[in-house]
C-alpha cells in the first residue's frame, strides 16, 4: 500500500484506505483489511498512525465451524530521512529519503494486522464444542452419550490449560 509524499504533505487526518488483503500478500482467509490513517510531520520526515480493521475467516478450535472474526490493529510508522535513526531501525522506522515520493507499508501493514491473530480461535467464548463420542454439535444439540471419564478429565485439564 503506497503512500504519497504529497498526501504526506498535506496531513492524512484519519483518511480511510480500503486494502485488498492479497495485495499485501495475506492469504485468503482474510477478506478486508481496511486502514484509518492519520499524520504529522516531524523534524526529520513525517509519523503514521492509526488503526486497522481486518476480517478473516477462522476455524473453531472446538465445533470447527467456519466463523467470519473481526479484530483490529494498531500501527504507528516514522518515515524519516534521518541515517542514525534507521540505523537503530526497529521495524516502525522506514526510510524515506528527499528523493522518495511514495513509500509502500505493505509490510509493516501485514506484520501489524498477523501479530493480532488470535492464538485460541473460538466462534464464542461458550462454545461448547463436539462431543467426544458421536461428533455432534453440542451447541445445537444435546446428545446422550455418556463421556468417557478420561477423556473428560482430560478436557478438563485441556480448558486449563488454554
Ligand atoms: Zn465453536
Ligand atoms: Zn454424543
Amino acid at each position: 500500500m503506497k503512500i504519497y509524499r504529497t498526501e504526506l504533505d498535506i496531513g492524512l487526518n484519519e483518511k480511510t484506505f480500503m486494502v485488498d488483503p492479497q495485495t499485501i500478500e495475506l492469504d485468503n482467509r482474510f477478506s478486508k483489511a481496511e486502514c484509518i490513517l492519520s499524520s504529522d510531520k516531524i523534524s526529520s520526515g513525517y509519523k503514521v498512525y492509526g488503526s486497522i480493521n481486518s476480517t478473516t475467516s477462522l476455524k473453531c478450535d472446538r465445533c470447527l465451524i467456519i466463523f467470519e472474526n473481526e479484530f483490529q490493529s494498531k500501527i504507528s510508522v516514522i518515515l524519516t530521512n534521518d541515517k542514525e535513526l534507521i540505523k537503530e531501525s526497529t521495524s516502525d522506522v522506514v526510510s524515506f529519503l528527499h528523493s522518495d515520493e511514495f513509500t509502500d507499508l505493505s509490510n509493516i501493514l501485514r506484520e501489524s494486522i498477523l501479530i493480532e491473530q488470535p492464538f485460541k480461535k473460538l466462534c464464542k467464548n461458550e462454545c461448547k464444542g463436539l462431543c467426544v463420542v458421536c461428533g455432534i454439535d453440542l451447541n445445537n444439540k444435546i446428545c446422550s452419550c455418556k463421556k468417557p471419564h478420561s477423556v473428560s478429565g482430560l478436557s478438563d485439564l485441556e480448558d486449563l490449560i488454554n
